[in-house]
C-alpha cells in the first residue's frame, strides 16, 4: 500500500516542496522485522531519529502503528533533508497508508509541516512563512501548521492555513476538509494584514523620552535620512545606547513587502513567536563576544546571523573596539553588498543584510577622556591602541562620528518640557528620503550614503565659498581624500533635510563637525 503526503523544507530564507511517499509491505520472515521503518531520500540524523518519535506519537494518539515493513521516501532525493519538521507529514503518510485517512485524492492539495512530541502534540517549526509562500506558489490549497506558527503563515493570502495542536486533531481536520459539503468545511485562520501593519502607537521607545543631547540627536537624524552609518563616542552613562535604540523609530515605516521579507528571515531563525508579521524595524545589539557565525550567519545548515536579523533596521555594536578584529572584518561584505553568502560543501545560501550600522565606543580605555567631571589616566599611546583596534576599512564605511558628552542622568530622563517625538523627527527623515528616491531614480541606489565617487561629483557640486571652507577644514583637521567625499555626501543629506536644492556653507560646516575621530585622534 502506497500513500503520498506533501511537505516543505527551508533552505536559506526560501522553502522547497518535499514529497513524502510511504510504502507498507507485509513483513516476511526474520529478515523483515515487523514494524521496521526505513527512511530514504538523503535524510539527516534528525530526520532518521524521527522514526521512534513518530511511532510513539501514532500509538499515543489512539492509532495503530502498522505491523508492516514501512519504507518512507523523501523526494527529491538529491536534496538534503534536515530537522524534525517532516514528523507530521510522515505520520500522516503512515496513517494514510494504513487506511486511516480515506482516499489518497483527499490530501492531494494539502501540505503539512510540524514536529511531533511522543504524546502526539505538534510542536513549532522554523520557517513557516517561507513554507506558506512556497505552498501558495505551487497552488496548494490547504496548509496544516503547528498552532504557534499559524499566524505568521496566515499573512500569506491565497492559501488556507489551519493550525493543528496534535496528530489526532490533524487527522480529524483532514477528514473534515475532504468529506462533507463545502459549507461544512472548517474555517481557516484569517489575519487582517492591514490591521497588523497599522501602527499601534505602542512603539516601546521614543525620542520623546530622551532630553538633552541635541547635537547627538541631530546627527542621528542626519544619519537616518541619508542611510549613513554612525559612530557615537562618549563616556559610559552618556546615553549612547539609549539614543541608538531609538534610531529605528525615526526610519520610515516598513512596507508590506519589506515586512514580509524581514519576517521570512526571522521565521527561519525561529524568532517570530506568535506575533505573525514582523512590522517594526529591527534593532539588533549583539554582545562584543559574538562569533563570526553569530554575526554573519552559519551552522551546518546555515541560519541567518545578526546582520540579517537587522535587515531593514539597525545593527548596533556597543563597545566597538572590544569586538574581535576578525568579527569586524566579516562585516565588510554585508556593508558593501547588502547581503551575505554562506558557502558550505553541500550548498551555498544567500541571506539579505541591508542594515544601518550604528556603533558606540568610549573615547579611551577608561572612558573619561575629555570628561569635565572625571580624570582620564590613559596615556596617548593607550588611547591610540584602543582606537586602532577598529579596522580602517570598517571605519571607512562610517560617514558620521559624533561626540556624546557626559550628562547627568537626571538631565537625560528627568522632568521638564518633553523633547521632540520620534514621529516628528521621522516626518523630516521621510521627506528627505523621498528627495533622494527622486534624485536617484535612474541610478540604482536609494540613499546619499550609497553614492559612488562618480555620483558624488554629479550630485554634490559645491560653490566657491563651500570649496574654500572645506579646504580649510581639510588642512586644519588633516582630513584624507576619503573624508572629503564623506563630508560631501553628508552635506547633501543635510541640505535634503532642509529641502534645499544646493549644498550650502552651513551644510558643509555641519558635516565637517561629524568627523570627531579624524579631529581628535587621527591628526
Ligand atoms: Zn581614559
Amino acid at each position: 500500500m502506497l500513500f503520498r503526503t506533501q511537505s516543505a523544507a527551508v533552505y536559506g530564507i526560501d522553502a522547497d516542496l518535499v514529497d513524502i511517499e510511504v510504502d507498507l509491505t507485509p513483513a516476511r520472515g526474520e529478515a523483515d522485522a515487523p514494524s521496521s521503518i526505513t527512511i530514504v531520500g538523503l535524510p539527516d540524523a534528525a530526520v532518521r531519529e524521527s522514526r521512534e518519535r513518530i511511532r510513539a506519537a501514532i500509538n499515543n494518539s489512539g492509532f495503530f502503528f502498522p505491523f508492516h515493513k514501512t519504507t518512507i521516501n523523501l523526494a527529491p532525493a538529491d536534496v538534503r533533508k534536515e530537522g524534525a519538521s517532516f514528523d507530521l507529514p510522515v505520520a500522516l503518510g503512515i496513517l494514510g497508508a494504513n487506511g486511516d485517512l480515506g482516499e489518497q485524492d483527499g490530501v492531494a492539495d494539502v501540505l503539512s509541516v510540524g514536529e511531533l512530541s511522543l504524546d502526539g502534540r505538534v510542536r513549532p517549526i522554523r520557517g513557516a512563512l517561507p513554507v506558506a509562500i512556497r505552498a501558495r506558489a505551487s497552488k496548494i490549497k490547504s496548509l496544516l501548521l503547528p498552532e504557534e506558527n499559524a499566524k505568521e503563515a496566515a499573512v500569506v493570502t491565497g492559501i488556507d492555513v489551519y493550525p493543528v495542536a496534535d496528530l489526532r486533531g490533524a487527522v480529524e481536520l483532514l477528514a473534515a476538509l475532504t468529506a462533507g459539503a463545502p459549507e461544512h468545511r472548517p474555517a481557516p485562520l484569517r489575519v487582517d494584514v492591514a490591521q497588523v501593519l497599522a501602527p499601534d502607537g505602542r512603539a516601546s521607545v521614543d525620542f520623546r523620552e530622551v532630553r538633552g543631547q541635541q547635537s547627538a540627536k541631530r546627527a542621528i537624524e542626519v544619519a537616518s535620512a541619508g542611510a549613513h552609518n554612525i559612530l557615537l563616542i562618549g563616556p559610559p552613562g552618556s546615553g549612547k545606547t539609549m539614543l541608538a535604540k531609538r534610531l529605528p523609530t525615526i526610519l520610515p515605516p516598513l512596507e508590506f513587502e519589506a515586512a514580509l521579507e524581514l519576517t521570512k528571515i526571522h521565521s527561519v531563525a525561529g524568532l517570530t513567536g506568535r506575533t505573525g508579521l514582523v512590522t517594526e524595524r529591527p534593532f539588533r545589539s549583539p554582545h562584543h563576544t559574538i562569533s563570526d557565525a553569530g554575526l554573519i550567519g552559519g551552522g551546518s545548515v546555515p541560519r541567518p546571523g545578526e546582520v540579517s536579523l537587522a535587515h531593514h533596521g539597525v545593527l548596533f555594536l556597543d563597545e566597538l573596539p572590544e569586538f574581535d578584529r576578525s568579527v569586524l572584518e566579516v562585516l565588510r561584505q554585508p556593508l558593501e553588498d547588502q547581503k551575505v553568502t554562506i558557502s558550505r560543501a553541500t550548498m551555498s545560501l544567500t541571506f539579505p543584510a541591508s542594515f544601518m550600522l550604528a556603533a558606540a565606543m568610549n573615547p579611551c580605555p577608561c572612558g573619561f577622556w575629555n570628561d569635565p567631571t572625571r580624570e582620564c589616566r590613559c596615556t596617548p599611546l593607550q588611547i591610540q591602541r584602543y582606537v586602532g583596534r577598529i579596522s580602517g576599512p570598517l571605519l571607512d564605511r562610517i560617514d558620521i562620528h559624533i561626540d556624546v558628552p557626559a550628562v547627568r542622568f537626571r538631565e537625560l530622563t528627568g522632568d521638564g518640557p518633553p523633547a521632540e517625538s520620534s514621529a516628528e523627527i521621522r516626518a523630516r527623515v521621510v521627506a528627505a528620503k523621498e528627495r533622494q528616491h527622486e534624485r536617484f531614480r535612474h541610478e540604482g541606489i536609494y540613499a546619499n550614503a550609497a553614492m559612488t565617487p562618480r555620483l558624488i561629483r554629479r550630485y554634490c557640486r559645491i560653490d566657491g565659498e563651500c570649496e574654500r571652507m572645506l579646504e580649510q577644514a581639510m588642512g586644519r583637521l588633516g582630513l584624507s581624500a576619503r573624508a572629503y567625499d564623506r563630508i560631501l555626501k553628508v552635506s547633501r543629506t543635510i541640505a535634503d533635510l532642509d529641502g534645499a536644492e544646493e549644498i550650502r556653507p552651513q551644510d558643509v560646516a555641519e558635516a565637517v563637525g561629524y568627523r570627531s575621530l579624524d579631529r581628535t585622534y587621527w591628526t
